[in-house]
């Protein structure tokens, strides 16, 4: 069976849903898919203890409202099956989707980097935790450290102690001029520093690091290099990030280019492939009001109507304002590099030590003598933490993007030949 689309946008965050609303009104045959069971990305990540705001929720019934968006939750593309054509599969089935205008809102993920005990059971990413609590792990009364970088400790922190949990410590490695200098600038987005003082917790300290995960099979304790000196808590979960990295993937693998470590795109959100536009995270980290206005651009700009997509100019650039101001205060301390020892776990999908790394010249000749990014998740949390470590560019990955059912590769059967 082959699908459809006039305008196809892969996932459903905040980017992804202003790209469909934006473009509804134009009669386009809209297709929205994404991997999760809800609309929302992360910021908006639906479950059993998750608090939707009001916005997502007035969004969702917008979407659900329009007869020409069709939504497609819980579905991955599995691979490219012609020049505008992407094969697809859901828990039921696997098809195929032709279209003629795609918009790429793949979002974001944590940068997890290595260190002693990272793999404890206990020890998860900033994003992660958070995610896991909203899909109803129980933290009630337990004890918790949050480490890495940036607003989303403070965001994790809020939803842990909100499920009855102790945050213990918030270990922001910045410095502290950097984040005085950035909470100076707040007042510029007014929304942001009221959030900002709503989620301010006493146990916040910039200047600190996570050095270890302690524990004799599951975690008991981390250790913290704090502002110069050697602190160790005991505590029963330790979540780190240090910020996000764009998903690109997809659009590696569609041929778009990058600029960065992100999914380059011009004014209009175009990528460098006609035809193929791209928004939010995988343009690059901003946060959730710069993801919705790249979206809405997109949108606009995809079924033609200009004249709405410039008219957002002016609030991108705003934004974009608030996303530089973020990226240069959480810029991430060198020292990070050489947390990890030579036989810290690097690859946990096949279990590849640094030491087994450090000394190649590139992902790929790494890749070959190591098998390292060749697991389950294909390189999307070492790949990362390579290229921060090394400067290694993952290259585009190869199909089935994801592991994917035999039925649903027979599907390549219906495509005709190049
Ligand atoms: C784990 C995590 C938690 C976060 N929590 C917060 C928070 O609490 N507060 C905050 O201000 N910011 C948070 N952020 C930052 C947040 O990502 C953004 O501000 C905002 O959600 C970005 O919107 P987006 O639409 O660009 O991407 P996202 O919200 O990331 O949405 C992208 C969507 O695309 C889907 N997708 C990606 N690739 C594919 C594919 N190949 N096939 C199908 N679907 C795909 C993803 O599952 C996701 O649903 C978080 C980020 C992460 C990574």
């Amino acid at each position: 069976m082959t699908e459809y689309a006039d305008l196809l946008i892969i996932g459903a965050g905040p980017a992804g849903m202003a790209a469909a609303l934006a473009a509804a009104p134009s009669g386009a045959r809209i297709v929205l898919l994404d991997d999760n069971p809800l609309p929302g990305g992360q910021i908006w990540r639906d479950g059993p203890q998750a608090n939707l705001p009001n916005p997502a929720r007035q969004m969702r019934e917008r979407l659900e409202a329009c007869s020409n968006i069709c939504r497609h939750s819980g579905t991955r593309v599995i691979a490219c099956a012609g020049p505008k054509q992407l094969l697809v599969e859901n828990p039921d089935h696997g098809w195929l989707i032709s279209y003629d205008k795609l918009i790429l809102c793949t979002g974001a993920r944590e940068l997890l980097l290595p260190f002693p005990g990272w793999t404890l059971p206990g020890v998860t990413g900033v994003g992660g935790l958070q995610a896991l609590i909203k899909g109803g792990l129980p933290v009630q009364d337990e004890r918790v450290v949050i480490a890495g970088s940036g607003p989303l400790l403070l965001a994790s922190a809020a939803t842990a102690k909100h499920n009855g949990a102790q945050v213990l410590r918030i270990a922001e490695q910045a410095s502290t001029v950097a984040v005085a200098r950035f909470a100076a600038r707040l007042p510029l987005w007014p929304n942001k520093l009221m959030q900002s003082v709503t989620l301010f917790d006493h146990h916040y300290r910039t200047g600190t690091h996570v050095l270890a995960a302690l524990g004799n099979g599951r975690l008991e304790g981390v250790r913290l290099q704090q502002q110069g000196k050697i602190v160790e808590l005991e505590c029963d979960r330790l979540a780190c990030g240090f910020g996000l990295i764009p998903n690109t993937q997809l659009g590696q693998a569609l041929g778009c280019d990058l600029d960065g470590q992100a999914l380059a795109v011009d004014t209009w959100q175009t990528s460098s492939r006609a035809d193929h536009f791209a928004a939010g995270e995988c343009t690059g980290f901003g946060g959730s009001e710069l993801a919705l206005v790249e979206g809405s651009i997109a949108g606009h700009a995809a079924v033609g109507d200009v004249d709405s997509a410039r008219a957002l100019w002016p609030r991108r650039t705003r934004w974009q304002g608030f996303a530089n101001a973020l990226s240069k205060a959480f810029t991430l301390d060198p020292q990070l590099k050489s947390l990890a020892q030579p036989d810290t776990l690097v690859c946990r999908c096949e279990d590849v030590p640094y030491g087994l790394l450090a000394g190649h010249v590139d992902w790929r000749g790494a890749k070959l003598a190591s098998r390292c990014g060749m697991g389950a998740c294909q390189g999307r949390v070492c790949g990362g933490a390579l290229q921060h470590l090394f400067g290694w560019q993952p290259s585009a990955p190869r199909p089935p993007f994801s592991p994917a059912r035999i039925e649903t590769l027979l599907c390549l059967d219906d495509t005709p030949p190049a």
